[in-house]
């Protein structure tokens, strides 16, 4: 469920009109809704708590949306933040997130970025490779301090929506095989600076099937008590994000209720575990979407018919790199037979498109549509590329919204650049 509805014939967010928003900030604009926001945080821990599965610690995947303000009324429910560079944890910080709950994941965590959450303070550091073990050590001991680390294990499933979004098959990048971290961990615990607190994993995201999940959580489950058994202790089991979410005309997901109810059904009787969970996608997904204008309809005397917006792939990236599907509806519909249509921007690659042969109701330039579902992995990806202004983002709470990214000027833009010293 999300706040998204036509009140009075127009497409309104909770109690703003979204044509206000456009007015007053312009076009393109991200759109957040608090209270679906805040929903889709409560349905899950709800759901977690209520399968048994204690006081699990839910770290809002930064990645997904990494805007202050977003994070910050999330944080103020109690959420912590799932984080992959030192920019993640300012932000997570900047939000208000206890150190305490904060998880550090990513392949590639340089030395200063080590130094850095360590320094902070965070939870838990999820190690993902044998030299990375070895560097958080290091720094550790340098710095005087035992880290709390997990091991990422590549549980080898296939999950995910798309290839590009799979990640816990043996030939990806991320973690290390079930055998790997056992060893990893018995030398973990004999180093001196770091502290080993539990294992974790994250199998891919927009997951719309259980199966992958029982078949990852299963091996989970058994190399914790593998651990146990070799008389370690293991006090976190971390199972990742990815759950899906309902994009319109896609798999539907399972339910908050039969995630959780699946869990608790694979870790029936495994004591002394405090569960983390890294969802991004089925928290902010749908909690946002992006306000474009029709700058022209091109209809071809051929006979496609191009919808040319002020929106492009550097402002919603996903169509482009993984075939995304997003609904596209009209701000204020018109009556009219639905038409066929190609959705552009102005960017000058053909893959600036959204979607092709899409039937809208009929729409003319000046008008307003908006991309759903555009909450997660949409302004957090974007770019200028075409040296175009990164998109402002607005948050709307009932009948208020803030800007919560301005539209930066060009000015703005030209000033981070300087001319070499010989031009
Ligand atoms: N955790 C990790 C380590 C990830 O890489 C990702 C996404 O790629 C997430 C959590 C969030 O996934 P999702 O947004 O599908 O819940």
């Amino acid at each position: 469920m999300n706040h998204f509805e036509l009140q009075g014939g127009e497409l309104a967010c909770e109690g703003v009109p979204l044509s206000r928003i456009a007015e007053e900030v312009g076009t393109p604009v991200y759109v957040y809704s608090s209270a679906t926001l805040e929903r889709h945080y409560t349905v899950l821990r709800d759901a977690l708590v209520d399968a048994g599965l204690g006081d699990p610690l839910i770290a809002f995947a930064v990645k997904a949306n990494s805007n202050v303000a977003v994070l910050a009324t999330l944080a103020k429910l109690g959420a912590g933040a799932d984080v992959v560079s030192e920019g993640e944890v300012r932000r997570a910080l900047a939000a208000g997130v206890p150190p305490q709950r904060i998880v550090f994941s990513g392949v590639g965590k340089t030395e200063a970025e080590v130094e850095f959450a360590l320094q902070t303070g965070v939870a838990e550091i999820n190690v993902e490779s044998e030299p990375e073990l070895h560097l958080v050590n290091r720094v550790a001991q340098r710095l005087g301090v035992r880290a709390a680390v997990a091991i990422r294990v590549n549980p080898d499933v296939e999950a995910g929506g798309h290839a590009k979004i799979s990640t816990g098959k043996a030939e990806n990048k991320f973690g290390v095989s079930l055998s790997e971290a056992e060893r990893l961990y018995a030398n973990a615990s004999n180093m001196a600076g770091v502290r080993p607190v539990g294992v974790a994993c994250h199998i891919g995201s927009q997951i719309t099937d259980m199966a992958p999940y029982e078949a990852a959580f299963g091996k989970m489950r058994k190399l914790v008590e593998r651990l146990r058994g070799e008389g370690l202790s293991v006090e976190r089991l971390d199972l990742g994000g990815g759950l899906g979410v309902p994009y319109f005309n896609q798999p539907t997901p399972p339910s908050p209720a039969d995630y959780a109810a699946t869990i608790a059904a694979s870790m029936a009787g495994l004591k002394d575990i405090q569960f983390a969970f890294e969802p991004g996608r089925m928290i902010a997904a749908n909690a946002g979407v992006l306000v474009a204008r029709v700058l022209h309809v091109n209809a071809r005397p051929e006979g496609r018919r191009f919808l040319v917006l002020d929106a492009a792939m550097n402002d919603l990236l996903r169509p482009a790199m993984y075939d995304a599907y997003h609904d596209i509806r009209p701000v204020r519909p018109r009556d009219g037979e639905p038409l066929a249509y190609d959705v552009v921007g102005p960017i000058c690659e053909t893959g600036d498109t959204f979607t092709r042969d899409r039937m809208l109701p009929p729409l003319q330039a000046g008008d307003l549509v908006a991309f759903m579902s555009a909450g997660a992995y949409g302004a957090a990806m974007s770019s200028e590329y075409n040296s175009r202004l990164l998109t402002p983002e607005v948050l709307v709470r009932g009948s208020k919204f803030a800007v919560v990214r301005p539209r930066p000027t060009y000015d703005d833009m030209l000033a981070r650049e300087r001319p070499a010293p010989w031009l």
